[in-house]
């Protein structure tokens, strides 16, 4: 498969040199060439297949010819090693828990995935720095994604008080090829930072730097693969049942412009729901017509927190970009914090599922929507209400527990190199960064 810019000023480039580059200079997004389509033989297969077999049919067009079968398979087995159950929570009314992974959030298997890839591709002479900007998930899940690969360094850069304790020790108590840097600044000096590294000339004639972010076409695409498997496993309980909406709470909207791949590769879902927090640059936009992009307001769903959302152009030149075209298919929803709490409350009471504050908008907008759309419904669970112990706390007024892999970071030793926010201090570090050492 070939990708191209959404800005179509760039060539084409390979897979393999998609997810090497990860944003082409033009500006836009890689996005591939075609959209393959997966025969019915497949759908009639997909509820008895296993996760690691969706994910190697799923996604071999967009890989060969820089994967062979063979390494793809091995990835796919090695990325796909923990569940993704569909639970009913009311009747018609799925969860689909993507928080059984090492850091409890479903970006691990984008992080996942793509590390197997950057370690297929490295050049052994050449170590790649991975450089990543967190605000909490994403430092965690890169940083235990790539941990221990060969080759491959990675510096996690975060806001100094910034990230909450679970996610903090998640990416700082790694130690081998993992550095942790906290930035004195906010999440955005953090990125700013980041970026300046991407543009120095200087430094990357001295490092080979990558970016892990939600961009790459590495952590993006693998996301298809949980759509069809939850398909799947809803097809297995409801075979007479045609209409099907997902609700994918949403921030970058990497996840959703996932799932509207796969629905184009022919997965027969029926909707989709963009549900946010506060931030509801995209459900104002399916209703207006008029997209503007503002500075974010801070939730308690805070990795939505996101007011220009970096994926959203790869819906609409999905679309070709035609709102009409777009807002037949997906719905948007937002709710506020105060509406948050209240359905994981109320859950939690009548159903005795607790949710997330990310899963509880997505529980939400279906509650909202099903119905009038004709379908059952899933919704995805982001990650695992533990991540947000605090808030979830404060809100049930007791205490919960906390998952076994969480639990496991915690008492760890942190370590964590202070950063001035100054990008000669950056350059610096990066350039002592080797292969063994931590900074
Ligand atoms: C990152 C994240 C999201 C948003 O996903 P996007 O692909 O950026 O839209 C939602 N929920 C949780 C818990 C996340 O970590």
């Amino acid at each position: 498969m070939n990708y191209y810019s959404t800005n179509g000023h760039v060539q084409e480039l390979s897979f393999k040199e998609a997810v090497l580059k990860g944003l082409p200079q033009d500006k836009g997004l890689f996005f591939p060439k075609e959209i393959p389509q997966l025969p019915d033989s497949f759908f009639e297969a997909l509820p008895d297949l296993l996760l690691p077999q969706v994910a190697f049919q799923v996604l071999k067009p967009f890989v060969q010819p820089d994967l062979t079968e063979a390494q793809l398979q091995q990835i796919c087995e090695d990325v796909f090693t923990f569940p993704i159950p569909l639970v009913e929570v009311e009747q018609g009314l799925y969860a689909l828990e993507l928080f059984h992974g090492p850091t409890c959030a479903f970006k691990d298997v984008g992080a996942r995935f793509m590390s197997r890839c950057l370690q297929a591709f490295a050049d052994p002479d050449k170590p790649v720095t991975v450089l990543v900007a967190t605000s909490g998930d994403t430092g965690s899940a890169v940083a235990n994604g790539f941990l221990g690969l060969e080759n491959i360094d990675v510096v996690v850069l975060y806001p100094q008080g910034g990230v909450s304790e679970i996610q903090e020790v998640q990416f700082t108590t790694l130690g081998q090829n993992i550095s942790a840097v906290a930035v004195e600044g906010t999440f955005d000096d953090c990125q700013a930072l980041v970026k300046q590294a991407f543009s120095d000339g200087e430094l990357n004639q001295v490092k080979n730097l990558s970016s892990a972010n939600s961009i790459n076409v590495a952590r993006w695409l693998p996301q298809m693969v949980y759509y069809f498997y939850a398909w799947g496993q809803w097809k297995l309980r409801h075979p007479d049942q045609t209409g099907l909406t997902v609700s994918v709470p949403s921030g970058n909207f990497g996840n959703l412009a996932a799932g509207l791949v796969a629905r184009q590769m022919g997965l027969p879902i029926s909707y989709f729901i963009a549900a946010t927090n506060r931030n509801k640059i995209v459900p104002d936009y399916l209703e207006t017509g008029d997209y503007q992009p503002a500075p974010s307001v801070a939730t308690i769903a805070n990795a939505m927190d996101v007011g220009a959302p970096n994926n959203f152009p790869r819906i609409q030149h999905l679309f070709g970009n035609k709102l009409d075209a777009l807002q037949q298919v997906v719905k948007g929803f937002w709710a506020d914090d105060d509406q948050i709490k209240e359905i994981i409350q109320r859950v939690y009471e009548e159903r005795d599922y607790l949710l997330d504050p990310h899963g509880a908008i997505g529980f939400l907008s279906l509650k909202k929507l099903m119905s009038g759309l004709g379908t059952q419904g899933i919704f995805l669970e982001t990650a695992h209400p533990a991540k947000f112990k605090n808030s979830i706390e404060a809100v049930l007024g007791h205490e919960i527990a906390v998952p076994e892999q969480l639990q496991a970071f915690l008492g760890r030793q942190k370590q964590v190199t202070i950063l001035p926010n100054d990008y000669k201090e950056l350059a610096l570090l990066l350039k002592q960064t080797h292969k063994e050492g931590t900074l």
